[in-house]
């Protein structure tokens, strides 16, 4: 059986973390099997599907693991759509959690007067 799918998911950008609609391709060629002995014969160019014992194939589950195999690792947008590109350029506002870590002269006379 062979076959194509096209949609679009929303994932999550890995660069700024928001929204990202990707439009996914995916073809396939399956193998239709009733168990993994007939699996393990198959030709390597055909993945698996399993039917049930009536011989039904649950072609959902089929589509949605195509899907799921043809998601990329890494979504991201593309450069001109990603927020966090376009604001790359201006200054990052300094965050006080940073400051918290520098040590603070302070804090040192504190423990010198407590000696
Ligand atoms: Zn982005």
């Amino acid at each position: 059986m062979s076959g194509s799918c096209h949609t679009q998911v929303v994932m999550i950008c890995q660069r700024c973390l928001g929204e990202v609609t990707l439009d996914i391709d995916s073809s396939f060629e399956l193998g239709l099997v009733f168990n993994d002995e007939q699996a393990r014969q198959l030709p390597r160019r055909l993945e698996p599907a399993e039917l049930d014992e009536q011989g039904q194939l649950d072609l959902w589950t089929v589509i949605e693991d195509e899907v799921l195999l043809a998601l990329p690792p890494f979504p991201t947008h593309s450069e001109d759509e990603c927020q966090l590109l376009q604001t790359e350029s201006e200054p990052e506002p300094e965050t006080t959690d940073s400051d918290g870590k520098r040590p603070n002269p302070f804090d040192v006379l504190a423990q010198l007067k407590q000696k």
